[in-house]
């Protein structure tokens, strides 16, 4: 039997090699860089990712006492730079590859995380604490005291942290 015949007859027992996709599932490397995940909790509304964007596809508005962090994918080239900026890891590129999208759609298609700000403990002004994640960067051991002080806006916890040098 020739190379040929035994390939073509390899081919049909073996059926169709080709992906599925968009049919069934497809590979998607792990390391691919799609769609953008924000995670509220960890983020701090710094402003570093919409600062490094080169496309400017970040941006971070204040709507009352909540920051809108919203990506926009209409101009989002996939570099990675805000993943790689990012002060507390809040912002990663997930595998997700799904982008196409109407042009009706392009206004619409977007990442928003809404990042709240609390209440200092001490004097009630409004403020966007220290996340665990930027916390566990800063310090080698977080610890409850170094917690506590994340309650109080950034001018009460200079206060505090002058007295307890002087007490
Ligand atoms: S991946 Fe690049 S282009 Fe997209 S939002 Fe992040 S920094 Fe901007
Ligand atoms: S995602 Fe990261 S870099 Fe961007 S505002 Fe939040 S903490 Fe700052």
């Amino acid at each position: 039997m020739s190379g040929f015949l035994k390939i073509a007859i390899r081919n049909l027992l073996k059926g169709p090699v080709t992906d599925p996709y968009p049919f069934g599932k497809t590979f998607i490397p792990n390391k691919l860089r799609g769609k953008l995940k924000v995670d509220p909790k960890a983020c701090t509304a710094c402003g570093t990712c919409e600062e490094v964007c080169p496309s400017g596809a970040i941006h971070i508005t204040k709507n009352e006492n909540v920051y809108v962090h919203t990506t926009w994918y209409n101009t989002c080239c996939f570099c990675g730079n805000c993943e790689f900026f990012c002060p507390t890891g809040a912002i990663k590129l997930t595998n997700d590859f799904h982008t196409a999208n109407t042009e009706e759609e392009k206004y619409r298609f977007t990442t928003v995380a809404l990042i709240s700000e609390i209440k200092c403990e001490s004097c009630g002004e409004m403020f966007v604490p220290a996340s665990e994640a930027l916390l566990k960067r800063a310090y080698p051991n977080v610890n409850d005291t170094i917690r506590e002080l994340t309650k109080l806006c950034p001018k009460c916890r200079r206060k505090k942290a002058f007295e307890r040098l002087y007490q």
